[in-house]
């Protein structure tokens, strides 16, 4: 099957409202992509000022023609509003999409405790290191990108061993993973995009975890019927979190945490003001590149 992929570099003021404009017309969701550099022994940092490659996919069929030229007037009118250069249009085979990324994905070590060793890559892990073993496929979260660097550094600080822990946008399923294997009792694991939950139940069984982590297809809706947790990781978009922050809320244990991560910079105070008018106090806001991440707790709590 070949694709048209629709990529725009974007400047990182452009990049929420492109992926939401992606994932209204492209299929298969959205890839962002910024260019990040290992810093030190355990860290990643973005090189400042890069653009960020955000890209979606159009199956190539008899209806592409008309599905682009919606896309392409869908971004005149948008980039009226936010600057971003024209969109780069190129076909795309399935088969190297789906694994042009492998050769640049390498070991790496993550957080203090985390290391990432993507299924094709050898790794004898040092006696304390925690070690995930990741294929993501199609499916977003290989650990390498700021928004989820920022969620495992949260959840490598703040996890209480034997906790509940609910990873809302799951993706590969890396969070969930880092969470179980650094402790977590019970784990629950949604994502909305089939793709994300069969490489999550994939991931899962591969990290031998399957008996504490439940993968599932869904969103707040689906995570409300369990008991509420003591720690909510959701690394999705700025404008998802604002529209879920009420949700969020109701999810979460007396003395739990929201760790709210996939927001640009630009969009944090508005995120902020979503997550304190649905009744959280802001406990920290972590920064990588352009990025941040919302550590919140339930007001009263
Ligand atoms: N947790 C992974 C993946 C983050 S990508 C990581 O940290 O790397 C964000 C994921 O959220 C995608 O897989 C996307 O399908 C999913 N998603 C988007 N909107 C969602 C929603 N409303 N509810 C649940 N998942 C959502």
């Amino acid at each position: 099957m070949k694709y048209l992929e629709i990529c725009v570099r974007a400047p990182a003021e452009s990049v929420e409202s492109l992926a939401e404009l992606f994932h209204e017309h492209g299929e298969g969701g959205v890839s962002l992509e910024q260019v990040a550099q290992p810093v030190g022994e355990d860290g990643l940092e973005p090189v400042p000022g890069a653009p960020v490659a955000v890209r979606t996919y159009l199956p190539l069929d008899e209806r592409t023609p008309a599905r682009r030229q919606q896309l392409e007037e869908a971004l005149w009118y948008l980039s009226r509003l936010v600057p971003f250069p024209e969109p780069e249009f190129s076909e795309v085979d399935e088969a190297d999409w789906a694994n042009a990324w492998k050769e640049h994905f390498h070991v790496q070590r993550l957080t203090r405790r985390l290391t990432v060793r993507p299924t094709w890559r050898e790794h004898t892990p040092a006696p304390a290191e925690v070690v995930i073993d990741l294929d993501p496929g199609m499916a977003f979260g290989t650990g390498l990108h700021p928004t989820t660097h920022l969620c495992l550094a949260a959840l490598d600080e703040r996890l209480v061993a034997g906790s509940r822990v609910l990873d809302l946008g799951t993706g590969s399923g890396i969070l969930a993973i880092a969470a179980a294997k650094l402790g977590a009792g019970e784990v629950v694991a949604l994502d909305i995009d089939p793709v994300a939950v069969s490489a999550a139940r994939e991931n899962v069984a591969r990290n031998g975890v399957a008996d504490r982590i439940r993968v599932g297809a869904g969103s707040a809706a689906e995570a409300a019927v369990d008991q509420p947790f003591d720690l909510v990781l959701a690394n999705i978009l700025a404008g998802v979190i604002i529209d879920l922050a009420p949700s969020l809320l109701a999810l979460i244990a007396p003395g739990g945490e929201l760790v709210a991560s996939g927001i640009i910079d630009e969009r944090a105070a508005a995120v902020l003001d979503a997550l304190r008018a649905a009744g959280f106090a802001v406990v920290d806001v972590r920064a990588e590149g352009d990025w941040r991440a919302i550590v919140a707790r339930p007001s009263a709590a």
